[in-house]
């Protein structure tokens, strides 16, 4: 049965989204079977993923509207089978920012989603979650599927301030609407070990947060901000840069994590 991750953190621009289709694909490299969903209308985890989001007929919009199930419309990119890490999409674009308008009278309202994920969750061993920046309904339609929240951070000044509401959304979610709903961790990203403040700021996470640092720090790498404009991801673009292998490395140590989930 798959394990559900929401990478999350309600501020744009931390690498949510590279987060997401470079795990995505790192995790497929090593055999594991993985459903990418977008949940974030700007569709970049989709593009990213060698997926044009104005052709897709039908995305994560019509499967929480119920019009469509998971396995009619996820698609996979040509380019990710031939590279050999292919993962599965549920796409997104535009038409999701109406959901949050169009869900705000209907019933079971931010349980749609984990009830589409039941039908498939068998055939997968993995499903990523990209939420968009904010605690809107679509963030937690993703909260309300998910095992665990996986949070990228920037190692800076006001990384710090942002997590605690997102703790308490966690908190809230937990306790109201998934139980099973934990943090499995804070994913350091976009990390310079020249800067003193980022060092400092990685070392109070750890003493903060323990075991729910993640041991893998993802470096600044302008390879990983190139791949998109390719229609891939990083892990696939250059495997040889080092946030390519930075990421590799990250999803073994989610094969790791979830033997003890
Ligand atoms: P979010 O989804 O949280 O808005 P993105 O993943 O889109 O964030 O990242 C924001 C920007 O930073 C993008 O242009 C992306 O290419 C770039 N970026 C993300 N991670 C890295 C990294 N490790 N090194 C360099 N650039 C990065
Ligand atoms: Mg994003």
């Amino acid at each position: 049965m798959a394990k559900i991750f929401c990478v999350a953190n309600q501020k744009g621009g931390v690498g949510k989204t590279t987060t997401t289709v470079n795990l995505a694909a790192g995790l497929a490299q090593v055999g594991q079977r993985v459903l990418m969903i977008d949940l974030d209308p700007q569709g970049n985890a989709t593009m990213g993923s060698g997926v044009d989001k104005r052709q897709l007929e039908l995305t994560v919009y019509d499967v929480l509207l119920e019009s469509a199930t998971i396995e009619e419309a996820r698609v996979t990119s040509q380019k990710l089978v031939d590279a050999g890490c292919s993962y599965d999409v549920l796409g997104a674009n535009r038409e999701l920012a109406g959901a949050e308008v169009e869900l705000v009278d209907v019933e079971r309202r931010e349980k749609r989603l984990r009830q589409a994920i039941a039908e498939v969750a068998s055939q997968y061993d993995f499903v990523l979650i990209d939420c968009p920046p904010s605690l809107s309904m679509l963030t937690l339609n993703g909260l309300c599927c998910a095992h665990g929240v996986i949070v990228p951070m920037q190692c800076e000044y006001f990384a710090l301030e942002g997590l605690t509401d997102l703790v308490n959304t966690i908190k809230q979610v937990h306790a109201n609407l998934n139980k099973e709903l934990a943090i499995i961790g804070l994913l350091r990203v976009m990390f310079d070990p020249r800067i003193t403040l980022q060092l400092q700021v990685s070392e109070q996470l750890k003493l903060h947060f323990g075991n729910k640092v993640f041991n893998t720090v993802i470096p600044r790498n302008v390879r990983l901000a190139e791949a998109p404009s390719y229609g891939v991801p990083g892990v696939v673009f250059d495997p040889a840069s080092k946030g390519a292998q930075a990421f590799v490395a990250f999803a073994a140590e989610m094969v790791e994590r979830i033997k003890f989930m």
